[in-house]
Order: C-alpha cells, then structure tokens, then sequence
C-alpha cells in the first residue's frame, strides 16, 4: 500500500486501508502484520484523538530534537527521524478473528512519518491460522 505524507512529522491514520485489505482477503483466522521497510517511518496503534495526535508527536519531538548534533547529521541531516523510528518500531502485529482485526475500541493503526513528506509503501501480511 502506498502513501504519500504531506508533513515531516505526521500520524497517518492506515486503519480503514488495512481492514479493507483484511476483508479483500477473505482471511477469517490469523494474524495481519502491518510493516514498513522504511528507516525513518514507524507503525503504532493507539487513539485517534486530535490533541494525542499532537501530544505523540510534541513527545517525540521533546525526546529527540531535531539536529542536536547526531554524527548521522553529517551526512543525511535526519538522524532524529531514524533515532524516532528505532524508538517506535518498523511493525505492528494485529490478531485476525471472523474475518477482521481484533483491536480495542479505541486503537487505531498509524504509519508514523518522521522524515517527510515523502511517498512511503507499508506493507500488509496476512497469514492464515
Ligand atoms: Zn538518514
């Protein structure tokens, strides 16, 4: 699946894309893991919330600064975004049960975009139980 993100930091909210996938399938029984082969980029769930979308990302930018003096900024001039991603993580793993993702009412599957805006591919495995 592809993405274009519009900011350099940005909660992209995947979760309608992935269950449509999930439903085109045909899976009832599983798992579905949702990936991005991207260094600078992440996967979470949680809440989609305005204000926490902004917290989120207020948290990582407070946690990581952008340029504060990363060896990698010699070269790439995004160390914080690889430095965020390695935080986050490249992947969620999401039950599949009667057909569809078994997540909590309020968890919401996100691409976390940290070094854009770019066109991004995150990847959906299905495996049948
Ligand atoms: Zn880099």
């Amino acid at each position: 699946m592809n993405i274009r993100t519009s900011e350099r930091i940005e909660l992209v909210d995947i979760t309608q894309e992935v269950k449509s996938e999930v439903h085109k399938s045909g899976i009832v029984n599983g798992i579905c893991v949702v990936s991005t082969s991207h260094t600078t980029t992440a996967i979470i769930l949680n809440e989609n919330e305005t204000g926490l979308r902004h917290d989120i990302l207020d948290f990582l930018e407070k946690l990581i600064p952008l340029s504060a003096g990363y060896q990698h900024d010699r070269i790439d001039n995004n160390a914080d975004a690889h430095l965020k991603a390695v935080m986050l993580g490249s992947s969620e793993t999401i039950p599949v049960m009667g057909g569809g993702l078994v997540l909590g009412t309020w968890q919401h599957i996100f691409f976390v975009e940290m070094d854009g805006p770019r066109q991004r591919t995150v990847n959906i495995t299905l495996v049948n139980q």
